[in-house]
């Protein structure tokens, strides 16, 4: 076949493909044009997950008559007339492809009116079919773009998307990302016509979270800032008592535009290494404003992801500014440290290990009071206190084996207690105290929906009804999807893994707090600080052991589920020696 030019139509279609990937990306081109447009109210619906319906109405400075025809051209911007503007972008669009995408795969109109203007216009088009009329608008100026029907035209595309709750999901997100970074503006987020939010107006970011996600965090968050004479930073960054499963509550900026980036990630867990556990996140808002040449937005189709000109000194910025606002806030957690640190110098054979303290008390964790660590500052195998127990006597903690065996030595017997078996069973047993007097049966927001990926279950909606009457409150996203809003606050307190956890309790055909419980057990949900291979320290040890004895009835008398010691009593190894 001869080389030949394309048409416009299948040129548009191709690009809206790069453009347009789902009804998240299209809300994204929407918000972004209006913001352009200087509004500060802006009124979201999203219908059917986006599929069936997607309109953002603003009050920004709405379109002249004369560019209304222009604007599903392809290439057709008000925001940049010459090269110079490229490198000196002030707006979210300016290659003019977003309008002339959408309109192409979808039945796109646009109402609009300027405050000059004596009168609104509106655009449709279906198809190749486009239509200006003038109208009169109920607002004085302003632009409502309304987009029915995506991917009418394109049933590839349309098989791609997710079912409507999932797609709205990823608009929810998106819509959160702009909701916390613009909290000066006024936001109304509707879903099938009923609002989620109306978030006033504030110049307080707190304020805005609280809004979005119904909960004072306030107590949990710092800010940060660092300002040189190319970058500025500033945000917030959660303490360590505020962390999540998962990476979805760190959200970065660059100049304006929430973005994925490796480098910054990674400078941030970095920054929060010793204070949160692998495999948990902090909430994280940062947002990085540079001069022009620091960074190259135009690298993505879509704008999400950046390129630094400098990445080392990006990683060096985030790593060092969180760090330090980490160790300013965290005073209770250095007073630890430093006492530790004294510690491991006196003792001998004990070292202290970073991992295992945890000093935030909504972890399975262990504080340290200050007698505790006198008496360990001259430990010593021969001075190792002794102490009673009404299960098996006198006994003294006699050293860890292989970093994860706690060797307890009785007059009858040795015990290794497998060290993290221990504290998983310490934290099961408090759980089922606090279920039996509801202590921790409270409904407890988590900061962002956990979402659940799961197989497809017989009576999903039923086993959802059973757990909201459990204090939890989740729903379907979508046939193997749940989203949870809130947990019960117990599973809070201990760390259990949620996602896990639901990937359990889901193929029970009954469920109440016992099978709960049992599954938490079973399934190793319930996320215990200390592990196989960690060393603890000796007044760890000591703590760890009588706290077992507090929590656990009859420790090492009647054991049930997995077995978390093994004792050798004296008189069998007194016969191998043939005494
Ligand atoms: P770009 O944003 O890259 O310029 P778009 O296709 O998104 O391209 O929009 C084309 C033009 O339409 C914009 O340059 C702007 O002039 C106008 N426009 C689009 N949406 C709005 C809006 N909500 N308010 C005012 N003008 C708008
Ligand atoms: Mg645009």
């Amino acid at each position: 076949m001869a080389i030949h030019r394309l048409p416009e139509y299948l040129i548009n279609r191709l690009k809206a493909g790069e453009i347009v990937e789902r009804p998240a990306s299209l809300l994204k081109e929407l918000l972004e044009n209006s913001l352009d447009a200087w509004a500060d109210e802006i009124i979201i619906t999203i219908n059917d997950g986006g599929k069936n319906l997607i309109s953002v109405q603003d009050n920004g400075t709405g379109i002249e008559l004369s560019d209304m025809d222009l604007l599903f051209e392809r290439y057709a911007t008000s925001k940049i007339n010459g090269e110079q503007d490229l490198y000196n972008l002030q707006s979210y669009g300016f290659r003019g492809e977003a309008l002339a995408s959408i309109a192409e795969v979808s039945k796109t109109s646009v109402i609009s009116k300027t405050t000059y203007a004596e009168i609104g216009s509106k655009l449709t088009k279906v198809g190749s079919e486009l239509i200006l009329k003038h109208q009169p608008v109920g607002f004085e100026h302003g632009t409502i773009v309304t987009v029915e029907d995506l991917f009418y035209n394109v049933p590839a595309r349309l098989k791609f998307l997710k079912s409507s709750q999932t797609e709205f999901f990823y608009c929810y997100n998106y819509f959160v990302d702009v909701a916390l970074y613009h909290h000066d503006k006024h936001f109304v987020f509707k879903k099938n016509e009923k609002i989620v939010f109306d978030l006033p107006p504030t110049d307080d970011i707190f304020t805005r979270i609280q809004d979005v996600f119904k909960k004072d965090r306030s107590a949990n968050l710092k800010d940060i800032t660092y300002q040189d004479e190319n970058i500025s930073l500033t945000g917030l960054v959660s303490d360590a008592q505020l962390r999540f499963w998962s990476a979805e509550h760190t959200r970065i900026y660059v100049n304006s535009r929430p973005i994925q980036d490796k480098i910054i990630k990674k400078a941030l867990m970095d920054a929060y290494h010793r204070q949160i556990s692998p495999g948990e996140y902090p909430f994280a808002l940062l947002m990085i404003e540079s001069t022009p040449g620091m960074v190259d937005v135009n690298v993505h189709p879509r704008k999400l992801e950046v390129k630094f000109a400098d990445p080392g000194k990006m990683y060096d910025i985030i790593f060092h500014t969180v760090q330090k606002t980490l160790g300013e806030n965290k005073v209770a957690s250095v007073w630890i440290w430093q006492i530790w640190e004294g510690a491991e110098r006196s003792e001998k054979g004990f070292s202290f290990q970073s991992s295992t303290i945890n000093p935030q008390p909504s972890t399975f964790n262990f504080q340290l009071s200050t007698d505790v660590l006198q008496t360990s500052r001259n430990f010593d195998h021969d001075e190792t206190p002794e102490f009673r127990n009404q299960e098996i006597g006198n006994y003294k903690i006699v050293g860890q084996a292989w970093n994860s065996y706690i060797v307890l030595q009785s007059d009858e017997a040795i015990y290794y207690i497998d060290q993290h078996a221990l504290a998983e069973r310490i934290a099961f047993e408090k759980m089922k105290r606090n279920i039996a007097d509801k202590t921790g049966l409270k409904s407890e927001v988590v900061l962002q929906p956990i979402t659940v990926e799961m197989h497809s279950i017989p009576n999903i909606q039923d086993k959802i009804d059973q757990l909201n009457a459990l204090w939890f409150d989740c729903g379907l996203l979508s046939e193997n999807k749940i989203v949870i809003y809130a947990i019960p606050q117990i599973f809070m307190i201990y760390k259990v893994d949620i996602e896990e956890l639901f990937n359990h309790i889901l193929y029970l055909p009954q469920i109440s707090y016992d099978h709960i419980l049992d599954k938490i057990f079973a399934s190793k949900a319930c996320k215990i600080s200390i592990k196989a291979g960690d060393k603890l320290s000796y007044q760890e040890m000591q703590h760890l052991v009588q706290e077992g004895f507090t929590a656990i009835p009859w420790m090492f008398v009647c054991q049930h589920w997995r077995s978390f010691f093994v004792k050798i009593d004296k008189k069998d190894v007194d016969k191998l020696f043939d005494r």
